[in-house]
């Protein structure tokens, strides 16, 4: 889209602005890309809205290529859906709630499980229409108790949410897999320096989870990583480790089966005393920091999850043996509830983000509680439970591989295997293939769209203002004529060039102002636009332009002829 400062609002301020903290708010406000309405929200303008436009083309895109169809839901939601998930009691404050003329109870839609479970319970009868992967773009609220940052934490944002619809957690998991593909597309193709990591669950509740985050200074969440092996993961994991109670349960336990200290798989396996001919193909280990016991917990073998986890382990899963489910259930301690009709069939996630196939994510029943780093190889030691309360800088990675740095992110996207959390709570199910009424697995994979553009702005700034990813760009060129009201040369080339750009598809701004050319390449700058070509008298006798990158040191002339060209 090409564009003449003339007709374009620009909002631009000399002055930054007191009361902005982080340097992609005051950047976005000096840049004129928002302005504050009322604490935390935000109106955008026009400039500001063609970056935010240029995320959710991409973030579009890429769900679109996954396989993911478009929806758009409603903001305002009943009540009702919220007490069939517990919900309404559990969310607390952030919930925003309102009532109708008549009294009735609605929200302001935070997420929107509810309503696409509803929406899916009502649609879908038969295994043979999943799995169903399905996302909306849209206004989300959340009555925040510190909205700051200006949009990074606002009361409403733009949110890309997906929720995905499955048969079996196999099913999900694939799902999984390809959203944290996408995932990352979206974020290498913005131009992002981004790390998925391991994540709680929170609020949503579920067995496993992935963070996407930005790394920046102004982040408000710990990320611990080895870039030796790609392991990540959230610090605030630490948290969300179950309580003293639960853990010592589990560890006493666990003391009648496995002897504390290290334990290959093939011991644990003897001190299960579990038959050599079974097999069992997922495995989730424990070892508790405060005790040094190892908590094992060894799953049902017999189902389609582990089969085809095994599938894809092919190679370096230990053939494993199994315990009744009772006995893992005595095992895990009271934490672990049941995930339906599978059990305890805990989804074991290959993290993708491990350099290494051997590690393996491993997510619990229990919100919050994950465990990493599970070695499926024979004959190496367990691993620990990751406490990252205490890790520092230049710390062993959990997975053995490199080192830990600690940098603070932004999480800019979160995804989730939910299970069967809401499709029971809500009575979501499907006649599966043998005639039976089973409850959907749920799959759900959020984006702030809205918060991407202060994270890049984080990532992407100098003293002049913001120096955009190309892919956000407002606008990729900005063609400056110098004295254009004045000099016929001038105007008559700015225009040609001008035309040239709207018939290539170029997003060019020409800033046909009659300011001075320090203002406009002031302006130019600070917003961000990656490439400037400036139109001058003395230059144009040469049949030259002068053209700069943003990040550039010095301007160099170029030929007015097939500039357009060069600069691909
Ligand atoms: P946070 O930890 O920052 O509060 P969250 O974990 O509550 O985020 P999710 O429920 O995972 O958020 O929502 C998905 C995405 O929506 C987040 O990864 C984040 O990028 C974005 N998001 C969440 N809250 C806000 C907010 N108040 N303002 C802007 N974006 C937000
Ligand atoms: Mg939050
Ligand atoms: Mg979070
Ligand atoms: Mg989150």
């Amino acid at each position: 889209m090409y564009m003449r400062t003339s007709n374009f609002l620009i909002c631009t301020q000399k002055e930054t602005p007191a009361d902005a903290e982080v340097i992609s708010h005051q950047l976005m406000l000096r840049a004129g890309l928002i302005r504050k309405l009322a604490a935390g929200l935000y109106t955008w303008l026009p400039l500001g809205l063609r970056v935010l436009r240029k995320v959710e083309a991409i973030v579009r895109e890429e769900m679109d290529r996954a396989g993911a169809q478009e929806i758009s839901m409603p903001v305002v939601q009943p009540a009702e859906l919220w007490e069939e998930s517990g919900r309404w009691e559990e969310y607390g404050p952030e919930l925003l709630r309102i009532k109708d003329r008549h009294d009735r109870d609605f929200c302001l839609g935070p997420t929107h499980e509810e309503v696409v479970t509803e929406l899916v319970r009502n649609e879908i009868k038969s295994y043979k229409q999943l799995p169903l992967n399905l996302y909306q773009i849209q206004t989300k609220v959340r009555d925040e108790i510190r909205p700051r940052f200006g949009i990074m934490r606002s009361r409403e944002f733009l949110m890309k949410d997906a929720y995905s619809f499955h048969e079996t957690p196999a099913s999900l998991a694939d799902t999984y897999d390809v959203m944290h593909g996408a995932y990352s597309a979206i974020f290498t193709r913005l131009g992002l320096d981004f790390r998925p990591v391991i994540a709680d669950t929170g609020s949503i509740g579920g067995s496993s989870s992935h963070e996407f985050h930005v790394l920046a200074g102004s982040g408000e969440d710990d990320i611990a990583f080895s870039d030796g092996s790609g392991y990540a993961a959230n610090v605030e994991m630490a948290e969300a480790l179950p309580h003293s109670d639960t853990r010592a349960a589990a560890s006493d336990d666990m003391a009648e089966v496995a002897t504390p200290g290290v334990h290959t798989i093939d011991e644990l396996a003897n001190s299960l005393a579990i038959p050599a001919e079974t097999t069992v193909k997922t495995l989730l280990v424990k070892a508790d920091d405060d005790t040094g016991s190892p908590v094992a917990l060894v799953l049902r073998g017999d189902h389609q999850l582990n089969e085809i986890k095994a599938e894809k382990l092919a190679g370096i899963a230990s053939p494993l043996a199994m315990v009744e489910e009772d006995a893992a259930r005595a095992t895990c301690g009271a934490g672990f509830g049941s995930l339906g009709p599978v059990g305890l069939a805990i989804p074991v996630i290959v993290d993708r983000s491990a350099a290494v196939l051997a590690d393996f994510v491993c997510g619990a029943n229990k919100d919050g509680f994950h465990l990493t780093g599970v070695n499926w190889e024979r004959d190496l030691p367990l691993p620990r439970i990751e406490d990252l309360r205490n890790v520092v800088q230049g710390d062993p990675s959990p997975d053995g591989n490199g080192n830990l740095q600690i940098k603070r992110g932004i999480e800019v996207g979160h995804i989730f295997q939910l299970g069967t959390k809401y499709s029971e709570a809500m009575q979501a199910n499907v006649l599966n293939e043998n005639g039976k009424n089973v409850p959907m697995f749920m799959g759900c994979y959020g984006i702030g769209v809205s918060r991407i553009v202060a994270a890049a702005i984080e990532q992407n700034h100098d003293d002049n203002g913001i120096t955009w990813p190309t892919a956000m760009a407002p606008f990729q060129l900005a063609i400056v004529p110098l004295n254009m009201h004045k000099s016929e040369a001038v105007a008559a080339c700015a225009e040609e060039l001008y035309a040239d750009c709207v018939a290539a598809g170029i997003d060019v701004l020409m800033d046909d102002r009659n300011e001075r050319p320090g203002v406009k390449f002031a302006d130019m700058e600070l917003m961000g636009i990656p490439h400037r070509i400036v139109i001058g008298d003395r230059t144009l006798a040469d049949d030259k332009l002068e053209y700069k990158g943003r990040s550039d040191d010095e301007a160099t002339l170029l030929p007015r002829e097939g500039i357009l060209a060069a600069l691909q």
